[in-house]
């Protein structure tokens, strides 16, 4: 029995997204009855006879363990594909493949480090161009527009200062002017934010954040619904090799089960956080998408099912950045985001510090920034770490 056809999907059976986690595209190994999808570690697969495969010829072009993810993954993000890559970055990389040297793509300027150092690094050098813009901002977005704007690539929260863009206009305005959108929907993973049902024509993850979440494994997805941009981003998998291996395709499907419970954690505990950080003297100012007075809330709650587990904050002074980093405890000091346990990163030379400082700056990344991502401890600790290590400020940097 494959669970074809859920939570809004074409099919005969619908069931809800969590369910849908919990069992998977196909529920059990129709072979043997393995309630868990059975680890194909095989590099090749015999052939029945010249002409005839069982299906499978060769894993990095198809793999039925990570056959089993992409169906999981295409179904909860409501797409009729999906593309499992070794990180995200590959999948990212995989879909500039999309577009030709000579095309213009307008991407959010506050996004992910990696994925500037990606475009403008590189793929600028094979004659693509990229404008940098503000994508809350529609206007901007708008002016940024020319002939030969071929794709609009938008984080939505943006990485690190949660802003919001609006899906459905990004891609009214992307539509008419002849190209396509691209949601990075990493932040708030399919539990909560659909971008396919919103209008983005493929959506992209680094799994390697909440979709496996639990700061284990790499892993990429590009998800959409255009058979023939499967047909090319199925090629570029196979012949450029950055395919998800069968153990990590497994070790994400298992992290998958939990991803709606884990969400509403994450949640909570950001939520807990955020409002705690808020009250705090030495903490300027908190960015959460969950509070009322975020200048996009009403757009986040009409585009999304929650606000995530993600916050970024100014301290007022940059003395304190390093002993807070030296004396949190529970939350882990490392660059990363979206697992079970409670990291915090400084963007400004970690995640981010392949965006010039003038961009940086720009943007609102600067030396008082610190992003929280955090994970499912019990919410009390995490405040009390956050207490400690800011008591610990006062000490050496005074009141
Ligand atoms: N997109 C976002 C929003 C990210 O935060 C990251 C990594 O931090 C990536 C993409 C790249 O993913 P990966 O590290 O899995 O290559």
């Amino acid at each position: 029995m494959a669970l074809n056809g859920k939570d809004g999907c074409k099919g005969e059976k619908k069931i809800s997204m969590g369910s849908v986690l919990v069992h998977g595209a196909t529920p059990f190994d129709p072979r043997t009855g393995a309630v868990s999808t059975p680890i194909f570690q095989s590099a090749t697969f015999r052939h029945p006879g010249l002409g005839s495969s069982t299906g499978y010829d060769y894993s990095r072009v198809a793999n039925p363990t990570r056959d089993e993810l992409e169906k999981t993954v295409a179904l909860i993000e409501h797409g009729a594909y999906g593309l499992a890559f070794s990180s995200g970055m590959g999948a990212i990389s995989a879909l500039v493949k999309l577009f030709n040297p000579g095309d213009h793509i307008v991407v959010s300027e506050d996004l992910y480090g990696g994925t500037y150092r990606l475009f403008n690094g590189f793929y600028r050098s094979y004659g693509y161009s990229f404008s940098w813009v503000d994508t809350s901002d529609l206007s901007l977005v708008k002016k940024a527009l020319r002939p030969g704007t071929r794709a609009l690539f938008i984080e939505t929260p943006s990485n690190p200062m949660m802003k919001v863009t609006d899906i459905a206009r990004a891609a009214d305005l992307i539509h008419e002017a002849g190209g396509i959108l691209v949601t990075d929907n990493t932040f708030l993973s399919p539990w909560f934010q659909n971008p396919l049902d919103a209008g983005s024509d493929l959506v992209v993850h680094s799994g390697t954040k909440y979709m496996g979440g639990h700061n284990d494994t790499l892993s990429g997805f590009i998800v959409h619904s255009d058979k023939k941009n499967e047909e090319i981003l199925r090629n570029i998998q196979k012949s450029e090799g950055a395919s998800l291996s069968p153990f990590d395709s497994w070790l994400v499907l298992r992290g998958l089960k939990t991803l709606g419970v884990r969400m509403e954690k994450h949640g909570a505990n950001a939520l807990a956080a955020a409002g705690w950080l808020r009250r705090q003297d030495r903490v300027e100012k908190v960015f959460y998408t969950g509070f009322e007075d975020h200048p996009q809330y009403e757009l986040s709650r009409k585009q999304a099912r929650g606000f995530g587990g993600m916050l970024s904050f100014y301290l007022k002074n940059p003395a304190d950045v390093p002993v807070i980093l030296e004396n949190l405890s529970l939350i882990l000091f490392a660059e990363s985001l979206g697992g079970v346990e409670s990291l915090i990163t400084y963007p400004l030379v970690q995640t981010h510090a392949a965006i010039p400082q003038a961009m940086r700056l720009a943007a609102g990344v600067n030396d008082r920034l610190l992003r929280l991502s955090a994970g499912i401890e019990d919410p009390k600790d995490i405040i009390a770490d956050l207490d400690a290590a800011l008591s610990r400020c006062k000490e050496e940097n005074g009141a």
